[in-house]
């Protein structure tokens, strides 16, 4: 490829929107045009990026023992209806009507559409176990779309769904899966770690993220892990806590409202009754699925969301607003304001008990009266609480559920992800089979999602420097670029055009950078979009030298042009 028929453009500045490095090069290097919010243009060398990730996928998947196909983008309602999942999908799935008024959606991800294939074809014991990609572009209105193409609205992902007729069946393969996973992204040179996870809005029991873990600003995940294998997304993470003090018998003998004035926070109320937050009761109001819902949990501890709303069975949460707390009160007779809410007296209300409520004694609870506190109070005191769930967001610090050694925590970007389905999709759709005897059986299902062009952005957060991206380079858009420091210089350009000649016949993937511009422009660029080689033809080629640079290591070496084309073969082969 000559430099100066690229179509791209590298930019002086960062894209104004870009908040994280991936977005910033990538849109700086000219590897992605926003066309609205979400939705990006791939350039060529971005393309060329994503399909060296698609291939790595696609040879992977295959060896796993896979096969290929494509479904539509488009999808009708009917088979979204069958699943239960029209309704419950929230906003993120982009409805639209067709011109006879039949409702459709772009597709988020095709649980029903394989499940509806697989019904029209699968009918025999005999014709299982499969497992069913394809690589495609997805849509999800996001709510907070940004980041580039680590969170977009149109993405690409690659989706493979696998049917079987035994747990046995679907374990095999959902290791068999994670092994491939492993090597897809060792591939991509992106080191990942397997952490246990929440099975979201896709449903299931068992499901492991695959984590690129960063330290920048773009991992939205947080990931509690151990030195034994344990690790975990903060939605699915449990822990064992350190002993605390619950009891708060040595502070209270007996049980009394108490005048606990302006105590707005537990640490204005803790520092007020001089006493350690781990007696104090927080009762929390959330809004999920539009119903308010009290949790409850040890005020030391925080609640983490997600555990709440499963314990729930719910799909939206989101913290109650003041205004929705005094209407709350207002409707059971009270008006305490948000600091003094309490789970007494709150009939109808569903509350949810943390698991660290349970051995709570003498503790201080709110009562839904402003600046009153009841102290010394005892479950006993409370509404019959049914069962303890665990809904507490674990603590950096706290012990590992396995081993007991103290949990770490760092930031992760999910680029992929498998679920164990087992029977959701397949019950409700009737989507079975034949079995050895004769006998209707619902598929044992699973499936296993790769985001393509996050990938290739979490490459991105993974391999970068002041200068520009370092691509690794399985999947560079180009290994190396030759680049002549004076085009008007005749030998520098015939020993450019020459050793560019060379190397495309031995299949390197090369780019002469051929443009009359100044050589310091030419070297940002390169640096800039981040091919991994750079070899430069500049006044020592008068004594047969060229300049061989590593971007990954910025190691630069002074060869002949013979050498630097030798070491080029032996690195790539
Ligand atoms: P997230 O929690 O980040 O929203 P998800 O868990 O909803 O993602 P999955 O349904 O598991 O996503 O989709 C499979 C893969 O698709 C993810 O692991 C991720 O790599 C990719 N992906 C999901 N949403 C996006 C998005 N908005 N932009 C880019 N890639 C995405
Ligand atoms: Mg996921």
């Amino acid at each position: 490829m000559k430099m100066s028929k690229m179509f791209f453009q590298t930019m002086r500045e960062f894209p104004s929107d870009a908040e994280v490095m991936s977005h910033k090069l990538l849109g700086r290097a000219g590897y992605i045009k926003k066309l609205t919010s979400g939705v990006y243009n791939y350039m060529p060398l971005m393309w060329r990026v994503l399909k060296k990730i698609e291939t790595i996928v696609r040879e992977e998947m295959d060896r796993a023992g896979a096969q290929e196909l494509l479904m539509p983008f488009v999808q009708p309602k009917e088979l979204w209806e069958e699943s239960g999942r029209w309704e419950v999908y929230g906003k993120e799935l982009m409805r639209l009507k067709d011109r006879h008024n039949r409702d459709m959606c772009l597709g988020p991800t095709h649980e029903e559409i394989i499940t509806a294939l697989a019904r029209d074809v699968i009918k025999s014991y005999k014709q299982m176990p499969v497992n069913l990609y394809q690589i495609q572009s997805k849509f999800r209105d996001e709510v907070r779309p940004r980041y580039g193409l680590l969170r977009g609205r149109e993405f690409i992902m690659k989706d493979a769904y696998s049917f079987g007729k035994t747990q046995e069946e679907l374990d095999k393969e959902y290791d068999n899966m994670a092994k491939a996973y492993k090597r897809i992204f060792d591939r991509c040179g992106l080191e990942t770690k397997m952490v246990q996870s929440d099975s979201g809005a896709i449903g299931g029991s068992v499901s492991h993220e695959f984590m690129v873990i960063t330290d920048g600003d773009a991992g939205e995940n947080d990931v509690f892990y151990c030195e034994c294998d344990y690790s975990a997304n903060s939605n699915h993470a449990v822990s064992k806590l350190p002993p605390a003090e619950t009891d708060g018998a040595k502070y209270f003998n007996e049980t009394k409202i108490m005048d606990t004035p302006n105590t707005h926070s537990i640490e204005e109320l803790s520092a007020f009754l001089n006493i350690p937050s781990s007696i104090i009761l927080k009762s929390l109001v959330y809004i999920i699925d539009k119903k308010p819902v009290i949790a409850l949990i040890r005020a030391d501890k925080n609640v983490e969301e997600t555990k709440l709303m499963n314990a729930v069975g719910g799909i939206d949460i989101r913290i109650a607003s003041s205004a929705e707390i005094a209407e709350l009160m207002a409707e059971k007779g009270f008006d305490a304001v948000p600091g003094f809410i309490g789970p007494k007296g709150m009939n109808g209300v569903q509350i949810i008990a943390d698991e660290t409520v349970r051995d709570m004694k003498n503790f201080v609870v709110g009562i839904n009266q402003t600046d009153k506190h009841l102290v010394g109070a005892n479950l006993s005191d409370l509404p019959a609480i049914e069962n303890y769930v665990d809904i507490r967001l674990v603590d950096a610090g706290d012990f590992c559920p396995v081993c007991g050694k103290p949990l770490k925590v760092t930031k992760g970007i999910e680029v992929g992800n498998i679920f164990q389905l087992g029977t959701k999709y397949s019950k409700p759709m009737n989507a079975v089979y034949l079995d050895e005897n004769g006998k209707t059986q619902p598929y044992i299902m699973g499936c296993y999602g790769i985001g393509i062009s996050r990938t290739a952005a979490a490459a991105v957060e993974a391999h970068y420097d002041e200068h520009g991206i370092k691509w690794p380079i399985a999947i560079a858009p180009y290994h190396v670029v030759i680049v002549p420091v004076n085009v008007k210089d005749e030998l520098q350009m015939k020993t450019a055009e020459d050793m560019y000649e060379k190397l495309l016949a031995a299949g390197v993937e090369v780019v002469i950078d051929d443009r009359d511009e100044r050589a310091g422009v030419k070297f940002k660029d390169a640096d800039l979009i981040g091919f991994p080689f750079r070899v430069t033809v500049g006044k020592t080629i008068t004594d047969g030298l060229v300049e061989f640079k590593v971007r990954e290591t910025e190691d630069v070496t002074t060869v002949t042009p013979e050498v630097a084309i030798e070491k080029l073969l032996t690195i790539l082969k």
